[in-house]
């Protein structure tokens, strides 16, 4: 094993950091892949709230804050617990597998704790700036092109539903080297299949009274800022 004749230097530690990396963005495609299936429909439902009913093909992309789907059930902060439980479960596996193959200690602590930031920074943090306006890379120049590139990406996955309501491309959300690997990639918007979207809705129930009832439990979540723009804006 190369971990082995590794004891901590340099090269380790960025091998490390490059593999945790890499297996997040790994993790993290294929969870929002299983998410858009219908293997687990009660995880499905959580994350298509946040899709159909939050950010839908009615509503603007971008608003000046983040509208939580998380109200009214179990989540952490605004990650549901469709995202939490699926990443314990590979947190704990990636832990095992390191254990199985002798990773030095100090090794698997970094790799857990990339494991761990990497996707709340990735999925959590960026997803919901894709959804505010004025987000802070938006004027820093090189993270700007990165950022807009990705998060234009991010609202072709929101619009890509196939006619049996399943959305079908770009389940990255920082990167899209996965989707380019597995062929899901979409670098162009397509005109918005209201019958796929029926079917979706009514495979989940997603009623709009749903959505009156998330509003009416947290008004502070659809509360709008005095002088927030609100304005539908597709890029
Ligand atoms: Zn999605
Ligand atoms: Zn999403
Ligand atoms: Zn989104």
């Amino acid at each position: 094993m190369i971990y082995e004749r590794l004891h901590v230097t340099f090269v380790g530690v960025v091998a490390t950091l490059v593999d945790s990396v890499v297996v997040a963005e790994f993790a993290g495609y294929w969870l929002h892949r299983l998410l858009h299936s219908d293997k687990f429909p009660s995880l499905s439902r959580g994350h298509l709230i946040h899709h159909f009913l939050i950010y839908g093909p009615r509503q603007p992309m971008r608003a000046g804050e983040y509208r939580d789907a998380t109200a009214n059930r179990f989540s952490v902060g605004n990650v549901g617990i469709e995202w939490l439980a699926p990443s314990a479960i590979i947190l704990l596996s990636c832990w095992g597998v390191m254990a199985l193959l002798g990773v030095p200690p100090v090794y698997q602590a970094l790799a857990l704790c990339t494991l761990l930031c990497w996707p709340i920074l990735m999925f959590s943090y960026l997803h919901d700036r894709m959804h505010t306006e004025n987000f802070w890379m938006t004027r820093v120049p090189l993270l700007r092109a990165w950022f807009l590139k990705a998060r234009r990406l991010h609202d072709i996955h929101h619009r890509s539903v196939d006619s049996e309501g399943f959305m079908d491309t770009n389940f990255g959300i920082g990167f899209y080297f996965f989707d380019r690997f597995f062929r899901t990639m979409a670098k162009r918007h397509r005109p918005f299949n209201w019958q796929g979207y029926q079917a979706a809705i009514g495979r989940y129930a997603l009623e709009e009274t749903e959505l009156l009832s998330l509003r009416g439990c947290s008004q502070a979540l659809f509360h709008k800022e005095p002088g927030s723009k609100t304005a539908s804006r597709m890029t």
